[in-house]
């Protein structure tokens, strides 16, 4: 192989994305990247299912039994407050095997907030997770409300992936579950990253929606994968 070929070649899989598996360490690219991740794993009908404000038993512990029942990894965007309150949640969330993601300590709204503000925020909430898990790796960085501001590049900086959806079921008021199925339904694209809750409330009819739609999904040939590793 020339060495012009194989300059072509490593340029054109640069171009590609999949330089990984080409390049020397300093070039590899399996760092975060600042761009907002919102994609499933995975081509054709693949779907995410992200849980936020959490760990927030006992509709986690409900909510994991019901991932269990039917083998689904999902991802966990844990508010250190609740973290503080419930380590022991989160060693459950793990041993499950699901991923987990930095979702800030208080669930503040950062979008006004300095770099400096935010780094020492996620800072502090991964460093409680790790109080909870230690050695766990964390993911992924959710900011509250999409309220964004400047930390998709600090989160990527500390080596978490920023982590969007591309809906959400509005189950913050619960409307009921049947509810939440159709919403799900009606919803649903393939790709989609889909934001619920697991905390902040009485999540019992997220559960329970989790719960019927797995079968009907899966039953249509939908898989359900974690979402993109960077952006
Ligand atoms: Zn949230």
């Amino acid at each position: 192989m020339s060495r012009f070929f194989l300059r072509s070649l490593v340029a054109a899989a640069s171009a590609a994305g999949t330089l990984a598996t080409l390049s020397t360490p300093a070039l590899a690219c399996d760092h975060p990247t600042p761009v907002i991740v919102d994609t499933a794993r995975g081509h054709g009908n693949v779907v995410s299912f992200t849980f936020d404000d959490g760990p927030n038993p006992p509709d986690t512990y409900h909510l994991l039994a019901v991932l269990a029942k039917y083998h689904v990894k999902a991802v966990f965007c844990l508010v250190g407050d609740q973290v503080k309150a419930h380590p022991e949640v989160v060693r459950a969330i793990v041993r499950g095997g699901h991923t987990l993601c930095n979702h800030s300590m208080h669930h503040d709204n950062m979008s006004t907030w300095t770099p400096e503000q935010i780094s020492a925020d996620l800072t502090a909430t991964s460093a409680l997770i790790h109080q909870a898990a230690p050695h766990v790796k964390i993911e992924y960085f959710r900011a509250p409300y999409g309220a964004w501001g400047q930390s998709p590049q600090v989160a990527a900086d500390l080596g978490l992936q920023p982590l969007g959806w591309r809906f959400d079921i509005e189950d913050w008021v619960p409307p009921g579950t049947d509810v939440l199925v159709q919403r799900l339904r009606d919803r649903i694209t393939p790709g989609a990253v889909v934001l619920m809750h697991d905390g902040g409330g009485d999540r019992s009819q997220t559960v329970e929606a989790v719960d019927q739609f797995i079968p009907e999904i899966r039953a249509e040939g939908w898989r359900l994968t974690l979402p993109q590793r960077r952006g």
